[in-house]
């Protein structure tokens, strides 16, 4: 052990109880607090993340972004003051997740976008990385959600496609098969952020739940409510369509949480219940 490495040790003490949590890229982690006492906060991934009550005790939901490299990293809790300060440290072994790989050949000209295309897409994804990161002042005492429609899961989350052999990016939400014209509810309580005709995306709601949560719903057939509007866990607000890039009738979900793309499984009160 090495002269640094005892400072450090020094600097942070490590209470014997730590936990080392398993988890996988797209992974939602509820993590019970080790600690106790006022101003109690939660860091890991240099984000903090919202802390629930549930039957008497505290736990953290911390999103393991799609992108996280495989390794090991810090959840840091604290609580107190100046004065007094407490805290501890788990920790949580991220692996790489399982995910689908298919190649398709197409032909070359379907397969690439003129300049104009282009321009509307960059367009679009700046449309949604605004509302992802558009604070809303609503607060789920405990933020489970449930399916806003119920179907067959035709993509899954992260899935990566490989077009004439170079990869395109990894799917970034679930894609669920039903009938045009099925009615799409919020899966939780929230403010509507935007609603938008775009691209690839077709007919787009993207809703804000607060604590950084932020779900989007593509290819919709038609929307019922407008920005500002705001929902309750079950409302309806859309229909499934296949507007914009798409193959045929269905939802895509996406699920953004403090900047972190996870899957939207899990978010769910349970994910079996479809
Ligand atoms: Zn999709």
């Amino acid at each position: 052990m090495n002269f640094f490495m005892i400072i450090l040790l020094l600097l942070v003490t490590i209470p014997a109880w730590a936990t080392t949590y398993q988890a996988e890229q797209g992974d939602v982690l509820r993590v019970p607090a080790p600690i106790q006492g006022n101003n109690l906060h939660v860091q890991a991934f240099n984000k903090s993340w919202p802390i629930y009550k549930k039957d008497g005790q505290y736990i953290a939901w911390i999103g393991i972004h799609l992108k996280t490299k495989p390794a090991t990293y810090h959840i840091q809790w604290t609580s107190g003051n100046a004065a007094s300060v407490s805290q501890a440290l788990d920790k949580v072994e991220v692996q790489k997740g399982k995910f689908r790989i298919s190649h398709i050949t197409v032909e070359k000209k379907m397969s690439s976008f003129d300049k104009e295309a282009i321009q509307r897409i960059r367009a679009d994804q700046a449309a949604i990385k605004k509302a992802y990161k558009t604070p809303v002042n609503i607060h789920n005492s405990w933020p489970a959600m449930t399916w806003p429609v119920k179907g067959i899961i035709s993509t899954p989350f992260a899935a990566q496609r490989y077009v004439n052999g170079n990869a395109r990016s990894p799917h970034s939400g679930l894609d669920i098969a039903a009938p045009t014209g099925t009615p799409v509810k919020a899966p939780l309580a929230g403010k509507v952020l935007l609603v938008a005709n775009m691209f690839l995306n077709g007919t787009l709601v993207a809703i804000g739940h607060g604590d950084g949560i932020t779900t989007v719903y593509a290819h919709l057939n038609k929307v019922l409510v407008k920005p500002g509007d705001i929902l309750q866990q079950g409302d309806v607000f859309a229909e499934v369509g296949s507007t914009g890039r798409s193959t045929g009738p269905h939802l895509h979900w996406g699920v953004h949480f403090e900047g972190a793309k996870v899957n939207p499984k899990n978010m769910l009160i349970s994910n079996n219940i479809q």
